[in-house]
């Protein structure tokens, strides 16, 4: 068994979305990596908790080499163990990893400095039209949080017109049962279906990795979240930027803060209005999902994102088309084999299913992988919990920064070569990133 399980109880924010405990997450990656993968491993194979797991890890580390940079950073006194390499650098702010667990203390978060005023524009993008004001946003004219939104309202019948007229044919799949692999025997082995989560099947269109080697196409997931400014301040003072893939539900809660990634020079694009699993839902739903979260981004920017990426990964041939039939291309992570994908693991941290060590040998693992690769690629993260912010600004972000040879860490688009008005509807040249719906 090859499966974190995941929680869904223990992931508040999410918990409405996420339907019944115990659905198949991220896969468990990196069997060559002692630690992280042994004890995600027992930890999904026995349902064992997150302190049994830990203990696992502790002892599993125990043998491997400690540093001194390791210690100093606090790990020794954590039970968790030390990591397996050499921290070459990190955040002199950053707080010890043995303490970004899950339950951890709630920190002051840095309130945003700036926000911008209506009629704003990100200076990457020449002809940007103005952000609107988004203290004229009101919640009470878009869907129920974290829940699908109604399929019977006029957006969503108009958006169901827009599928219909697109020209692009949608597979007549039935939609997949709620618990992954195990609870669809047949689809999971049906090829025809291209479903992702069950053996990594994905299409040419599909973005899956950056084209040129030791290229990191940096994606933050599920945000913007309280914690989201304390990611931009770093990514500012470094002068990084990355793809925002922002839940609608969220985007909606704090409009502000979008804006600011947006401002910043990052990209922002679709991660449904709830997060659920698509491939469990029917055409009209996964249309309305789409449909609200990309409505609420150019409510709050201006301009519509033509780049999705799936809650989970959760996508086929019919998820797929539907997507494209909206101008919607999918992003994924990068995806070597089964055991070998490019997922922190932060989501499991903050859920209490992975501990700071297992993410950090995590993350030393993807960089070993990108090291045997012959194209950049994309890692998974998140931007929605403290510790997820916690480990990429302390430890994660200041590793990839002392890499050797170099990283060149950039938004998605930017990766794929292209100028960040290719991300969205109306500044898109379609000569050079062509639409793959009828206009
Ligand atoms: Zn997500």
């Amino acid at each position: 068994m090859r499966f974190a399980l995941v929680s869904a109880l223990a992931l508040p924010l999410l918990a409405s979305a996420h339907g019944p405990a115990g659905l198949q997450h991220h896969h468990v990656r990196d069997t060559t990596t002692a630690s992280a993968a042994a004890s995600s491993a027992s930890a999904s194979g026995s349902g064992t908790s997150s302190a049994a797991s830990s203990a696992a890890s502790g002892s599993a580390a125990a043998s491997s080499v400690a540093t001194g940079t390791a210690v100093a950073s606090g790990a020794s006194s954590s039970g968790f163990g030390t990591i397996t390499f050499t921290l070459a650098s990190t955040n002199p702010t950053a707080i010890p990893y043995s303490s970004i667990t899950y339950g951890a203390a709630t920190q002051t978060t840095h309130a945003m400095s700036v926000t911008y005023t209506a009629g704003s524009k990100p200076t990457d993008i020449p002809n940007a039209p103005p952000i609107p004001n988004w203290a004229s946003l009101n919640p009470k004219n878009y869907p129920t949080l974290d829940k699908t939104p109604p399929t019977d309202s006029d957006e969503v019948k108009q958006w169901i017109q827009e599928v219909a007229n697109s020209g692009v044919p949608i597979p007549d799949f039935a939609p997949t049962n709620p618990g992954g692999c195990s609870n669809n025997t047949e689809a999971a082995k049906n090829a025809t279906l291209c479903w992702w989560t069950c053996g990594g099947c994905d299409r040419d269109y599909d973005v899956s990795a950056c084209p040129t080697k030791d290229n990191w196409g940096l994606t933050y997931d599920d945000g913007p979240s309280d914690y989201t400014t304390d990611l931009l301040a770093y990514l500012d003072q470094q002068d990084i930027r990355g793809t925002f893939f922002a839940v609608g539900s969220r985007v909606i809660s704090r409009p502000a803060l979008a804006q600011a990634e947006y401002i910043k020079g990052h990209q922002v694009a679709v991660h449904t209005w709830s997060h659920p699993y698509m491939t469990t839902k029917t055409n009209e739903e996964v249309i309305a999902e789409l449909g609200w979260s990309r409505k609420v981004i150019k409510d709050t920017l201006g301009v519509t994102p033509i780049y999705w990426r799936p809650p989970y990964g959760d996508i086929d041939d019919r998820v797929r088309a539907i997507g494209m039939a909206m101008n919607l291309y999918p992003v994924m992570w990068t995806r070597i084999s089964s055991t070998q994908t490019f997922d922190t693991l932060d989501y499991d941290l903050a859920g209490g299913q992975a501990n700071p060590v297992q993410v950090l040998d995590s993350w030393d693992s993807i960089m070993n992988n990108s090291t045997q690769i012959d194209t950049g690629f994309i890692v998974l993260e998140h931007d929605l919990f403290q510790q997820t912010v916690d480990i990429a600004v302390g430890y994660i972000l200041p590793e990839a920064l002392a890499h050797k040879p170099a990283y060149n860490i950039t938004p998605v688009i930017t990766c794929l070569g292209m100028p960040m008005a290719n991300a969205y509807m109306e500044t898109n040249d379609n000569s050079t990133n062509k639409l793959p719906a009828r206009e």
